[in-house]
């Protein structure tokens, strides 16, 4: 008994004992028949990453059981991807995009609130707490854990590949076509919450004083309180940004 897996595209870099580059895809023939969501996650690879799963010019889903010698073609998620929308491989799409960051891309959390996507993080989470949050909450989970990916109770998570956070904040735009949602400087970066307006008279007793000189608008979190004005790291970020803006 044996089935034929077809890994295509960048899901082959993702494969166990890898070992060759520039491939269009790699086939993987298993002596063992199971259903098709444990057969491909026993090569590395975590559902989380697969697009579709086509054998016989037919779309299957993850607990399709192949039939000996069947040759099945898996698929990654081809960019953007609308986690809005309900496929058969992902029935419940996310209501609207929101995060739950791993620790192990812990840095990401902070910039993904700076462009004001809703993001939650603890880096004292586990991993069960974090699957479990995301399916609660209808989060997408960030991670470079792939045993984390493969639970069963994860719908929508990605596999972070960059290294520096500006990267993986790039992905992630990317990934999920986001340019159009960012909403720069409205979100706390600390806690999360939404910013709001706040009158330099009321918080100036917590400013430094060359900002209190410098600086007229200011917002604060209604949450943790913490106040934020456009200082000169605004300038640098805005620069980084531009890069997610004029990348196609
Ligand atoms: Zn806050």
């Amino acid at each position: 008994m044996s089935v034929t897996l077809v890994f295509h595209r960048d899901l082959s870099y993702l494969l166990k004992n890898h070992n060759e580059s520039n491939k269009q895809s790699t086939v993987r023939t298993l002596d063992r028949i199971a259903s098709v969501k444990d057969l491909i996650e026993s090569q590395g690879v975590p559902h989380t990453e697969v697009g579709s799963i086509i054998s016989n010019g037919t779309d299957k889903s993850f607990d399709y059981i192949p039939v000996d010698g069947e040759v099945i073609h898996v698929y990654p998620l081809t960019p953007p991807v609308d986690v809005e929308k309900s496929t058969l491989l992902r029935e419940n799409p996310v209501k609207e995009i929101s995060f739950i960051v791993d620790v192990n891309v812990g840095r990401l959390a902070k910039l993904l609130r700076l462009l004001g996507f809703d993001t939650l993080y603890n880096p004292d989470w586990s991993d069960k707490e974090l699957a479990g949050i995301a399916v609660r909450h209808n989060k997408i989970l960030l991670t470079k854990d792939r045993e984390l990916l493969m639970r069963k109770t994860v719908t929508w998570g990605k596999l972070i590949r960059s290294i520096s956070p500006w990267e993986q904040l790039f992905e992630v735009i990317l990934f999920y076509g986001l340019k159009d949602q960012i909403k720069l400087f409205s979100r706390c970066t600390s806690c999360n919450s939404l910013l709001v307006p706040v009158t330099k008279e009321k918080i100036v007793d917590q400013l430094e004083p060359l900002t209190r000189i410098m600086y007229n608008e200011f917002t604060q979190c209604p949450k943790c309180g913490k106040v934020f004005w456009r200082g000169s790291h605004h300038q640098h970020i805005l620069k980084k940004l531009q890069n997610i803006m004029t990348t196609k």
